[in-house]
């Protein structure tokens, strides 16, 4: 293994699910939902391969139906306008999009300046490119950005900031003052922006907001999200990039070089998902909310202190009130102790200190799941 990847062996959410398969545990560690999405987006992509469609390499960035329903989608829940034919890149899900854009538009020894906790790929991919990341570090208990630690961070090095909202894992979704705040610096200071917005969908209060819409932002952001989360379907690994042409140019020159195209019959079936009604979106969000409110207020009772969460599915939690310290211990022994599954949020930090005591879980999970979690849970 080279420098760059030195230390980044296995991912926290193999070794986690890795853990949960071999106890026999409740997994509320690694985020997927144990109910797939709707039987007819399902039955879409059994059809497109049945029908032969997408089941020989589908075009380089992507089918155009589902270009084509990805900008229809920009459009119709944020008055984004995106011409599909050059704006729109589809890709192997949100985690390909963030790797291809990287690549794409980092120099060796460009700085990024990134919301810590880091989705764990952020980090990896900038090393990969050869930049320096940069961590702007969200505190408890409110997990938001001081907008002007992040003034101070930017330096003549600073190429982009990478944003992520809804924030995996503290669920913080930014706010229309903050976006506007972050758009204003990105202009000062001709930054490009990458904004990872693939739980745009799990937004509990405030609503999503693509930094992409503010003035002076279009032309300097690349926006991704992915069908994962929105769809329930985390194994079909569509995603895809909104940009202007320059900027989906270059990302798809380096995708074409990543996975040349991604997979032909989920496309099909995504380009249909993303046009269902807007109650299929609002009856996910609804349900999810119920299970966040389920599963805070069990995690309260079981002695964490709880940090709940505006958006995403999952909740972090301090695990200090009962008496620990550490998460990655804690995480590693919770299985034998009482047979669940959870994530510590430690991995995500340069500043190991600002993590050490922090744990997530998710709640994309049948109730009962998550009562019997929570059962396990008051037993510690
Ligand atoms: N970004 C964030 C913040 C995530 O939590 C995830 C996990 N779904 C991804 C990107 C990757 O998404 P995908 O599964 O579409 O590659
Ligand atoms: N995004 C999901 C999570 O944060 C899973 C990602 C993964 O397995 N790489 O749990």
């Amino acid at each position: 293994l080279n420098r760059r990847l030195a230390g980044m062996g296995t991912t926290i959410f193999a070794e986690m699910s890795a853990l949960a398969t071999a106890t026999g545990s409740i997994n509320l560690g690694q985020g997927f939902p144990d109910t797939d999405g709707p039987r007819s987006i399902a039955e879409a992509a059994a059809d497109a391969v049945l029908g032969g469609r997408g089941n020989q390499y589908p075009p380089g960035p992507g089918i155009p139906e589902l270009r084509q329903a990805v900008a229809d989608h920009q459009q119709h829940f944020y008055g984004l306008e995106y011409d599909p034919d050059t704006e729109v890149l589809v890709t192997a899900g949100a985690t390909e999009a963030i790797a291809a854009a990287l690549l794409a538009l980092l120099e060796p020894g460009d700085e990024v300046i990134a919301f810590e906790p880091f989705y764990d790929s952020y980090a990896a991919c900038i090393a990969m490119a050869g930049a320096t990341r940069v961590p702007l570090t969200l505190r408890q208990p409110d997990f938001r950005p001081d907008l002007d630690e992040l003034r101070a961070l930017v330096t003549p090095r600073t190429r982009l900031i990478l944003l992520n909202t809804p924030h995996n894992p503290t669920g913080t979704v930014l706010h229309p003052d903050e976006l506007r705040t972050i758009a204003q610096l990105a202009v000062e200071h001709d930054l490009l922006v990458i904004t990872d917005e693939v739980y745009e969908h799990l937004v509990f209060a405030t609503g999503h907001h693509p930094i992409a819409a503010l003035p002076g932002m279009r032309e300097r952001t690349v926006s991704i999200s992915s069908a994962g989360k929105t769809f329930s379907f985390t194994g079909w690994k569509v995603g895809w990039v909104t940009a202007t042409a320059p900027l989906v140019a270059a990302v798809r020159t380096a995708k074409q070089y990543l996975t040349y195209v991604s997979a032909g019959p989920f496309q099909y079936a995504v380009a249909q998902a993303l046009r269902l009604p807007d109650s299929y979106f609002d009856t996910l969000r609804a349900d999810l909310l119920r299970k966040r409110d389920l599963l805070c207020e069990g995690l309260t009772d079981a002695g964490f202190q709880v940090f709940r969460p505006e958006g995403t599915y999952f909740i972090t939690t301090d695990i200090t009130p009962l008496g620990e310290k550490d998460g990655l211990a804690f995480c590693r022994a919770l299985p034998e102790r009482c047979g669940v599954v959870a994530i510590p949020n430690s991995v995500f930090y340069d500043d190991i200190e600002a993590g050490r005591p922090l744990v997530r879980f998710t709640f994309c999970k049948q109730d009962d799941v998550l009562n019997e979690a929570v059962a396990r849970l008051r037993r510690l």
